[in-house]
């Protein structure tokens, strides 16, 4: 899959020049290399463990996303200390150029050797092995385990110095708690001590840049466990950063010709059940509200809403339309609630309750191309607003081999047909998903590229011929005929909460001006420069600045201290001299110290740098 960057922008480009050498980090799942590397390592570690631990017993080692990991049966949990330990005894072993040598063996052969050397758990994952001959690997003429590849072909391929110990776990026999219990030691191997450091470097700056532990430090969100998990609730900080990108939107929806509506959370099944998700989603849905156990036998009654698409066909349906008020575009931050597996809830990027920034556009067949460019538009704008660069284009299409989709091929055809157009009329760089379309249509998603080179999916555009059909909506044409309309589904943002995660991470807690909760913090030295500190405030919010006094009466150098780590936009010093000469002495996040100035420059430097996204 060929996965190229949009065309990059200059000042992602200046950035990436100010780093001395950029390092790719090749994924595991891309790599044979890197796979081969980290089976190897395994088995090196795991070989050094008994070495050094004559008790402990191996289980399996699998390769993962950033390294593997190895489970053992030792009776004592492994320190640090011993971590240590381990990784020096695996360069020793390195040292020593062991071939790594497969051997077919047949199953009774294999339980016999497994027996010689009392493993029993090996005997389990034989068991588990369906495919004979059985395949050993050895490690020289010391050290073997069933494994089935792939592999380098002697140790010493190994880098000791591109290979760290991270971590260990309690973890237990195949996840089962009522089995036994083994520590886990996370690792991880590349191909040179380079990609190491730059695999720590981004580890760290993920750990530096995580939403859960910057959304508490900036005081953005919460979560109760009384509520429960995956259901975030928001701060008015938090608050205020909704709503500042809600109305942003909400604003350029106006210009573009959108009408908001608001649909209530729940709706009888029926409703679901003609849309096609009680039959295609249900899993994935909060569970039949039923008002007696026989209504419950006939899947009879209320649901959570898991998407908005329905209610706005209802809207949509409730009058004959004509011709003339198509395109009619409806649009609602819309809340829904999907059942995710509460070991899949992390922070705000999967969450069970969240707020679409939702519309479902009913457009005649004619204008289906014309319509789909300027959600397209609309989108972009938005991420140049967000100063999002890095991303690109994935056409989601259906997977021919699947059942999961409703609707004809032709009705498919058509719809896909639609999406790649506008791609090759804006000549976006693209690249395809398969099996990665909704099951009612295809959509174009944006995926997102972090600072971490992680990728997130952000915005969505869907064009959907199979809606319209289920629900039998019509429009009455120019001829007279009733017409079937056709429906595009999008949301730039995808969810607020999971866009505001990014962000946060993003933006590393320090968000553009035009986003930041408080934008502006008066900081007044002592109790005399009060009064002008809350006149100069009281100006900014009068023009929409969210501006603030700290009335804290800490000691100026703590105050300023403050600001810092809530990463507070524009700081504004007061003291005797500035009230004197009615001014402020400045110092922003994104410029340092400006210096003294007048009252009214700063109120409109900052409105104007608002109102242009950019930073002051
Ligand atoms: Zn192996
Ligand atoms: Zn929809």
């Amino acid at each position: 899959m060929v996965q190229q960057p949009m065309s990059p922008n200059s000042s992602n480009q200046s950035e990436q020049s100010e780093q001395v050498e950029k390092i790719y980090l090749p994924r595991t799942s891309e790599s044979e290399n890197l796979k081969k590397i980290r089976h190897t390592a395994s088995h090196v570690m795991a070989m050094a463990v008994q070495k050094l631990f004559p008790k402990a017993q191996v289980t399996i080692g699998p390769w993962i996303e950033n390294g593997f990991y190895y489970d053992f049966d030792n009776p004592e949990p492994f320190s640090e200390n011993d971590l240590k330990v381990i990784k020096k005894e695996m360069a020793k072993i390195i040292n020593r150029k062991l071939a790594v040598i497969r051997e077919e063996v047949s199953r009774e052969e294999a339980e016999r050797r497994i027996q010689e050397i009392k493993e029993p758990y090996k005997l389990e994952i034989l068991a588990d092995i369906k495919e004979e001959p059985i395949t050993i690997y050895h490690l020289g003429n010391e050290w073997w385990d069933l494994c089935a590849g792939p592999h380098l072909e002697n140790i010493s391929e190994l880098n000791p110095k591109a290979i760290e110990l991270e971590s260990v776990a309690g973890a237990y026999w195949r996840g089962d708690e009522t089995k036994a219990q083994l520590q886990r030691i996370y690792a991880t191997a590349w191909e040179s001590p380079e990609q190491l450091t730059e695999y720590k470097r981004r580890k760290e700056e993920a750990l530096r840049r995580d939403h859960r532990k910057l959304g508490k430090e900036l005081g953005l969100f919460i979560f109760s466990d009384l509520v429960g998990p995956g259901l975030p609730l928001w701060t008015p900080k938090g608050t205020l950063l909704r709503s500042t990108l809600e109305d942003f939107l909400k604003q350029e929806q106006l210009k573009r010709g959108y009408l908001s509506v608001v649909t209530p959370h729940i709706a009888r099944v029926d409703l679901f059940k003609t849309s096609g998700h009680w039959q295609k989603y249900k899993e994935d849905m909060f569970p039949l509200m039923a008002d007696n156990e026989e209504a419950a036998a006939q899947e009879q009654g209320f649901v959570m809403k898991p998407m908005n698409c329905p209610f706005h066909i209802q809207i949509y349906k409730s009058e004959l339309r004509s011709y003339r008020e198509l395109p009619m575009r409806l649009a609602e931050f819309g809340t829904v609630y999907r059942y995710e597996q509460s070991g899949e809830l992390g922070g705000l990027t999967r969450v069970r309750g969240f707020t679409v920034d939702d519309s479902h556009l009913f457009v005649t067949p004619e204008q289906l191309d014309s319509e789909f460019l300027s959600v397209v538009d609309l989108i972009l704008s938005v991420f140049n607003s967000l100063q999002l660069k890095n991303f690109k284009a994935r056409l989601s299409f259906r997977d021919p081999a699947s059942d999961k989709y409703i609707g004809s091929d032709e009705v498919w055809d058509k719809a896909e047909g639609a999406i790649r157009r506008a791609v090759e009329t804006l000549g976006m760089d693209h690249f395809e998903g398969i099996g990665e379309a909704a099951f009612y249509g295809p959509k174009l998603d944006f995926i997102f590229s972090d600072a971490l080179e992680r990728e997130w999916q952000l915005g969505t555009v869907q064009v959907d011929y199979n809606l319209p059909e289920r629900f039998d909506l019509e429009y009455v044409a120019e001829d007279g005929v009733r017409k079937r309309p056709v429906m595009i589904h999008r949301a730039p943002f995808g969810s607020l909460e999971r866009l505001i995660g990014i962000l946060i991470e993003e933006y590393a807690g320090d968000f553009p001006l035009w986003l930041a909760p408080v934008q502006a913090r008066l900081l007044p030295v002592g109790d005399t420069q009060l009064d002008f500190a809350k006149d100069a405030v009281a100006k900014m919010r009068a023009l929409g600045i969210r501006a603030e006094v700290d009335t804290s009466g800490d000691r100026l150098g703590k105050q300023i201290r403050n600001a810092e780590k809530e990463k507070i936009p524009v700081m504004a010093v007061v003291g005797a001299k500035e009230v004197e000469t009615n001014t402020l002495s400045i110092r922003t996040r994104a410029s340092g110290e400006l210096g003294v100035i007048a009252v009214d420059e700063v109120v409109d430097k900052m409105k104007n740098a608002i109102a242009k996204f950019e930073n002051f």
